[in-house]
């Protein structure tokens, strides 16, 4: 079992001082080491973005990989290996531009893993542009009149994307989150999580006393989080009050489970020294 100590890498982290990414680190340990499990046992995964580090500083197996596609590479890797437990970790313009057409995807498809996401609002790394969850009205370098059009809801597309297990947390509270996250692996099927996650440098706006000011806690108010039409009216609350914990979640077969010769015989563990491919090569010449 993995203790904190363990889990520490000795790269020093490049994030600007007091970026939220550091309260998703710390939850994100934490929740790794609650849970129990190996370290050979997780695999974690990142996207393009300041989020992307991530891979760097949690001493699990990590997969850094393009633009975008955190989902698709999460998922070979769940599928050749349902042995392992699958992180994958992303931000709001990698998963919500970029990749935003495998979200919908693998939530339907209910694939067994972990999906984050790291929602400053802004493009950090590129020095700050908007994003599909940027406001309306939002002045950045690349809107220098303000944004014009109105973000996207992942949440609400989530849950009309069939999604099993919806919720948002906040880089502010790690505790709240670390048990999101719990909550999250522990699903079987895909566990979401958009993280609130205040971006200092380039992100005026949506800072961590605007999200104070704002959040509170869903099951602090007796949310029936097993009612996906309830989850749906959550997620469109906007403004003064936002509500962060779980909106939904619900047992339903995993990607897998319907196909079980993938399920019950580990892809990655099958001998290959007797494939002959020689057939199909020449069919290709
Ligand atoms: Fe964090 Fe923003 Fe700095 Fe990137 S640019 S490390 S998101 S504070």
């Amino acid at each position: 079992m993995v203790t904190l100590k363990d889990l520490t890498t000795p790269v020093k982290s490049n994030w600007c001082p007091g970026c939220g990414n550091f309260g998703i680190l710390t939850a994100v340990k934490g929740a790794l080491a609650e849970l129990g499990l190996e370290r050979e046992q997780v695999v974690i995964v990142s996207g393009i973005g300041c989020h992307g580090k991530i891979v760097n500083y949690v001493d699990v197996n990590g997969f850094h990989g393009i633009h975008g596609r955190v989902l698709p590479i999460a998922t070979g890797i769940k599928l050749a290996n349902p042995e392992l437990t699958v992180i994958g970790f992303a931000g709001d313009a990698d998963q919500y531009d970029e990749g935003w057409d495998h979200f919908c995807h693998a939530l339907r498809r209910n694939i067994d893993l972990t999906l984050i996401v790291h929602d400053n609002q802004i493009l950090g790394l590129t020095t700050g542009q908007t994003t599909a969850t940027s406001l309306q009205g939002f002045k950045t370098k690349s809107t220098p009149f303000g944004s014009v059009v109105p973000p996207l809801n992942p949440i609400a597309n989530a849950l009309v994307s069939n999604g099993t297990f919806v919720a948002r947390g906040f880089a502010g509270d790690p505790r709240h989150l670390q048990r999101l996250i719990v909550e999250a692996v522990r699903h079987k099927g895909l566990g979401y999580i958009d993280v609130f996650q205040p971006c200092v440098t380039f992100n005026y706006l949506n800072t961590y006393q605007w999200f104070r000011e704002r959040l509170y806690k869903l099951e602090e108010k007796g949310h029936d989080y097993t009612d996906r039409q309830k989850a749906l009216e959550k997620s469109f609350e906007w403004g003064n009050r936002i509500p962060i914990g779980i909106f939904y979640k619900e047992d339903r077969p995993t990607y897998l489970d319907a196909l079980p010769h993938l399920r019950d015989k580990v892809l990655a563990k099958m001998p290959v020294e007797d494939i002959d491919i020689t057939s199909i090569m020449e069919s290709m010449k």
